[in-house]
């Protein structure tokens, strides 16, 4: 007999929620997939072209263990042009293997066994799973439609206990597209500081608002010195696959990141780092041109999905919509998968996001204006059936 050689804690983690469904769209065909969060643009060719060059050039080695210094002092500028926010490249920044790599790191900072780590949902799939194997308890912060899915004072007072130490938000939202504007901002930023908690704020979705321009709480007063900030480059400049992502925070927080990422990742891929560079540097009217694009998309499914008939909640940021399927009398996971079989449209179930989910689709909406269309018409005819039921 084998030992019990797994780690508890890795092994009891669930399987992710859309695992199931996207093994049965491999197998199918003429599948319209709005399933998965990335974008459908290529890189803008200048990046690539930076990429290709430092290859040429044979800049094929370990970079420093956090990042090209030309790339930190990049990202630092960035903020500084598009959020008006200082940081220090030396001590305050770190790239990362995307912003999954800087959310794991964060993570890994600041529990210790038994913290609990308030998390807004719904949300990314990894937020929880990171968070337990971190050593932490997740505790989860059902967000509501009737409050746009933003998160209020009273939702974070309501779950605060002695072991309360990090709040998890990410806005604009993914799956939701909620924002949250500057006054709602305020109101929690005040709750972060009475009871102490350091705040863990993915904004990799930033540059995609379609209303107000992107607000981060670490903006706030008060809030600079107990925020970790999570970006990257995947959502904006569509490279998703380059793995580019970058943390900005408190040189306490940042120095304990940078020994894990050291000891556990080395440094980030170069080549990527060079691509990375271009685009924090020179593409802002690539992301302007993007962002128009999928403003286009974003209407098409809100109406959409209104003419259905399905309640739609107006996302105000990156590239989902999440419309309320409660009025079909399915489950979320019911919806998704009678929906692929009868019409081979692939969506994610909301619960995948979180429990809160539940009652919900996800769509993304990175997909061409064509596709987005015959995924419409075919949602269309299979939700008039249920409802005609
Ligand atoms: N945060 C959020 C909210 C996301 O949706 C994603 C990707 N789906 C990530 C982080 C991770 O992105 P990456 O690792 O490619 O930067």
């Amino acid at each position: 007999m084998m030992k019990d050689r797994l780690s508890k804690r890795a092994s009891s983690i669930p399987p992710s929620g859309i695992r199931k469904l996207f093994d049965i769209v491999t197998e199918m065909e003429d599948v319209i997939s709005l399933g998965v969060g990335e974008p459908d643009f290529d890189t803008p060719w200048s990046i690539r072209e930076e990429g290709i060059y430092s290859l040429e050039k044979g800049k094929t080695f370990y970079t420093s263990n956090a990042g090209l210094v030309e790339l930190r002092e990049a990202v630092c500028n960035y903020y500084d042009r598009r959020f008006d926010m200082q940081y220090e490249y030396s001590t305050e920044s770190l790239i990362t293997v995307g912003g999954s790599e800087g959310l794991d790191l964060a993570l890994r900072a600041l529990i210790n066994p038994g913290d609990e780590i308030l998390i807004a949902e719904p949300c990314f799939v990894s937020y929880q799973p990171c968070a337990y194997i971190a050593g932490g308890t997740p505790i989860s912060i059902p967000l509501k439609a009737e409050n746009e899915f933003r998160i209020t004072p009273e939702e974070i007072e309501e779950k605060i206990t002695e072991k309360s130490k990090v709040l998890m938000i990410s806005f604009p939202t993914n799956p939701t597209g909620a924002v949250m504007r500057k006054e709602h901002l305020e109101a929690i930023a005040e709750v972060c500081i009475k009871h102490d908690l350091t705040v863990i704020s993915d904004e990799i979705y930033a540059e995609l608002t379609y209303g107000d321009k992107h607000v981060s709480i670490a903006s706030l007063p008060g809030m600079r010195e107990r925020t970790v900030i999570i970006n990257g480059f995947s959502k904006a400049y569509a490279m998703t696959g380059w793995r580019m992502g970058y943390v900005l925070g408190p040189e306490d927080i940042l120095d304990v990141m940078t020994k894990i990422h050291q000891f556990a990742i080395m440094c980030a891929p170069t080549t990527s780092q060079y691509g990375a560079l271009e685009a924090a540097n020179n593409c802002d009217g690539d992301v302007e041109m993007m962002v128009r694009a999928y403003n286009q998309r974003r209407r098409l499914m809100v109406d959409g999905f209104r003419k259905i008939g399905l309640d739609c909640f107006e996302p105000e940021g990156a590239f989902y919509v999440f419309p309320s399927i409660e009025k079909t009398g399915l489950t979320s996971n019911e919806f998704a998968e009678q929906l692929l079989l009868d019409q081979q449209v692939a969506v994610v179930p909301g619960n995948a996001f979180g429990e809160c989910g539940e009652g919900f689709i996800r769509c993304c909406y990175a997909y061409s204006v064509d596709e987005l269309k015959i995924a419409l018409e075919r949602i269309g005819i299979f939700v008039a059936k249920l409802l005609s039921e």
